[in-house]
């Protein structure tokens, strides 16, 4: 799998971290932290997990744990990765043992929700698996069109709304029922992505979770919220609303390739307690890894 191209921006940051460490000495420890404190800051990590790890690098400075630069980064680097490892849900995809199994993409537009979808669908298909796409971004008139791109470029079947007044709802339920008939293995479930702050698609998520129930119960058995990696900050009061109002069992983060905000892949995992799934690394069919914090971790504290 491709190494994370992106988080230049974050490891420029960060690179003062190294700077600071090499000459680290007990008596500057306050000044040290302080300008940790700042870098993590800059870098995107907010103040609250900032200043928890600070805090802790402190604590352990002062109990004689940590004796030098290197310890100290060592230590720097075990926090973050404790708290991307934190969920207690499992960062694998959860696909139940009844067929077909659910997996809804929910997310504002723009985002990367299609794109990952279609990339998700290779990944599976690769494991040999026989997958139905359900277009149930019925507002955006484009969506339906790239998403049958994507299904013709993976091979997978889709279904798509017949005629301009069907909700989203009714065509992810027929295209339920008919994974179930037709004896698919997973059905992947578009949606659609108006602002966050529109009440009616809040509404409409809703009763899509509820119409796809109806067909197989206890799915949808994943609904993956796609982020985008380089809106920074921004991200948390929309994943926190999508949290509240469907049950995010995933996150899929999105253009780490660019000039992603490395501390809010962090903060988003501490603030929702939700693993980050997938993470997108290019526009490429192939272009969407499995998570993995270690490497992540490195790719910003090299
Ligand atoms: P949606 O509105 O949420 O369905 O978003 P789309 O799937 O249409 O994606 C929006 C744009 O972001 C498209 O131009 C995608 O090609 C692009 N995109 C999606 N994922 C990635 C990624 O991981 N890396 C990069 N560089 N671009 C991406």
């Amino acid at each position: 799998e491709k190494v994370f191209s992106g988080f230049s921006k974050t490891r420029e940051n960060l690179a003062v971290v190294d700077e600071l460490l090499l000459y680290w000495n007990l008596s500057e420890t306050d000044r040290v932290l302080d300008e940790l404190e700042e870098a993590l800051l800059v870098s995107d990590f907010g103040p609250r997990i900032s200043m928890k790890i600070v805090d802790s690098l402190r604590n352990d400075i002062l109990a004689g744990k940590l004796k030098s630069g290197s310890e100290i980064k060592e230590a720097l680097k075990k926090c973050i990765l404790d708290i991307l490892t934190s969920s207690s849900k499992k960062s694998e995809l959860q696909l139940g043992f009844r067929k077909p199994a659910v997996v809804m993409v929910v997310g504002v537009n723009g985002g990367g929700k299609t794109t990952s979808l279609g990339k998700l669908a290779q990944r599976l298909k690769n494991e040999g698996v026989k997958i139905l796409m359900a277009a149930g971004d019925t507002f955006r008139a484009a969506a339906s069109d790239q998403l049958e791109v994507w299904a013709e470029r993976t091979g997978s079947e889709i279904v798509v709304a017949q005629g301009e007044k069907t909700k989203a709802q009714s065509v992810l339920s027929q295209a339920v029922k008919k994974g179930k008939e037709g004896g698919y293995d997973i059905v992947l479930c578009d949606t659609s992505g108006r602002l966050h702050t529109n009440f009616n698609l809040m509404e409409e998520l809703i009763a899509c979770k509820k119409s796809i129930g109806k067909v197989v119960s206890g799915a949808p058995n994943e609904i993956l919220l796609v982020l985008d990696g380089t809106t920074g900050l921004n991200m948390l009061p929309q994943a926190r609303e999508f949290n509240e109002v469907v049950g995010i069992t995933g996150l899929i983060l999105t253009k780490l390739d660019g000039s992603a905000r490395g501390g809010c892949v962090v903060s988003v995992v501490d603030e929702l307690g939700i693993p980050i799934k997938f993470v997108g690394v290019g526009e490429k069919v192939d272009d969407l890894q499995p998570f993995d914090a270690e490497s992540f971790v490195n790719a910003i504290f090299p």
